[in-house]
């Protein structure tokens, strides 16, 4: 079936695409098995691979470009986030896993005698990516470029909001000299991941995405052919400012990008901060300063620092969330739809004042724009707060000791955890994923290895 899509830019038609069915599903997971099973790729030696998904990470490279404004025009993100941090972000995960495939080694057991004993790690076999719309081509290289240098066949399954970055980059990989079937993009909605989730022939799904669709996805694993489920979910990450720590002014920026970058739509947002009562005026007066940085403006203007909401429905839900927290918080800031007149969807900076943490504005996932700032007396109590929560993605804390800093890095119950900065540091060497319901899994680093492979031990008997 042919969907006309249109930008949540301006609501400019971009392009009608493809979105599959039933039958394309199970088309592309039998091509995928044979090409798995022919071995044109999942035999070729971890060199050869390498070679071919450098070649891809040059090819990407060269259309760097072309490829930052399609994702822009296509998810309303800013033309120099896609530019500078979504397409690199994705180039250099490609090449990381790319270079440490032929150095990731299996080991020799110390047996009894007569024995040889070996562990060496392989290939699941076929592997869907079921990925979200807030950074498209990213959250699909952090599956593709570890499930790829394992040398498993993939299905992508884009979001349906977003698509096009993932098609561009499948032609790509083809002329880079990935073999037929082994990559293939399938676009649709919410039923092509379904139908990827309940197939019988498929190894494993790594997902990015709602908790509520992650839990589809266990259930339907659960009821078909119990293939392995890695899950990246959602956040309401905390942000604990102590009253210790010297540059507020700093901390205060940092807390605004942290919950006002692409939009709020950070699976790892900064969502909630939490202010020490003696700090909280200071920290406030200068939060209200920070957040005028992060007006949206147009996508496609180099100096626009936040872009779009993806769509109207993802708008109306956070307009909602946003009345709702009017009635049980004070409004400190914005809390409007913006810039009607571009014919796309914008939220301005919106910064509530709960009058405690278990209020829904400070509980509930917005994925959005909206900070909730909540008032604390004693670090024991800050960390009650940020761990009393049924996430567990990321969290950060600011402090004058760095000592101590770390000693309540320990307590965070959380998969990143930030000492005096909020996701400064970007390096595919970390891996990232939740405790709780945020997930499991990790994606990045070399422990995205264990989504997308076997472990197989083999005992040679010898006279
Ligand atoms: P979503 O769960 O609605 O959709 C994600 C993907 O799942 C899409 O491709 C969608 O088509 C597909 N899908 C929908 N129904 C399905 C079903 N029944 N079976 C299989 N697949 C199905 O999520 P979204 O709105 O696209 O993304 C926002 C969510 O993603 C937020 O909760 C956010 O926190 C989370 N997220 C998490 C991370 C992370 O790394 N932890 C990163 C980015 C986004």
């Amino acid at each position: 079936m042919l969907v006309n899509r249109h930008s949540p830019i301006d609501g400019r038609f971009l392009e009608s695409v493809y979105y599959c069915d039933k039958n394309d599903v199970d088309k592309a997971v039998l091509k995928a098995r044979r090409a798995f099973q022919s071995g044109s790729w999942s035999n070729k030696t971890p060199k050869e691979r390498k070679e071919v998904l450098k070649r891809w990470g040059q090819l990407l490279r060269n259309h760097l470009n072309e490829l930052a404004l399609l994702e822009t025009l296509d998810s309303g993100k800013p033309i120099s986030a896609t530019t500078s941090s979504d397409v690199p972000g994705a180039i250099d995960c490609l090449e990381w896993f790319a270079e440490v495939i032929d150095k990731t080694h299996g080991a020799v057991i110390p047996s009894e005698q007569n024995f040889l004993s070996m562990v060496t790690r392989e290939p699941l076999g076929v592997v869907a990516a079921i990925v979200p719309w807030n950074y498209p081509l990213l959250m699909a290289m952090w599956k593709l470029a570890p499930s790829l240098a394992m040398g498993n066949s993939v299905l992508l399954k884009p979001s349906e909001k977003t698509p096009l970055s993932a098609i561009y980059i499948a032609k790509l990989a083809l002329e880079a000299g990935l073999p037929k079937d082994v990559l293939t993009v399938l676009p649709g909605r919410g039923d092509v991941g379904a139908f990827l989730s309940h197939h019988l022939d498929i190894d494993a799904i790594s997902f990015t995405g709602s908790g509520k669709t992650g839990r589809k996805i266990m259930i339907a694993s659960a009821s078909s052919n119990l293939k392995r489920v890695s899950l990246e979910l959602g956040g309401k990450s905390p942000n604990i400012i102590l009253p210790d720590y010297p540059d507020l002014k700093r901390a205060a920026r940092s807390a605004a990008a942290a919950i006002f970058m692409n939009a709020g739509a950070i699976c790892s947002a900064g969502s909630r901060l939490l202010l020490h009562r003696n700090i909280k005026e200071k920290v406030l007066e200068l939060l209200l300063e920070e957040s005028q940085a992060f007006q949206p403006g147009d996508p496609l203007n180099p100096a626009t620092t936040v872009g779009a909401i993806i769509d109207e429905i993802h708008l109306k839900y956070i307009l909602n969330g946003i009345e709702k927290g009017k009635k049980e918080a004070k409004l400190l800031l914005g809390g409007k739809q913006v810039r009607k007149e571009s014919g796309g969807f914008y939220i301005e900076p919106t910064i509530f004042d709960c009058p405690h943490h278990k209020v829904s504005i400070a509980k509930e996932e917005i994925f959005g724009p909206v900070l909730s700032v909540i008032t604390y007396d004693t670090i024991e109590e800050a960390i009650k707060i940020a761990n009393d929560t049924e996430y567990g993605l990321a969290a950060a804390v600011w402090s004058g000791d760095t000592g101590f800093g770390l000693k309540i890095a320990k307590d965070l119950r959380a998969g990143s955890v930030w000492v005096n900065h909020y996701d400064d540091l970007s390096d595919t060497n970390l891996p990232f994923g939740g405790y709780k319901q945020s997930g499991f899994g990790r994606d990045n680093s070399i422990h995205a290895l264990e989504k997308y492979s076997e472990i197989k031990a083999t005992v040679l008997y010898t006279e």
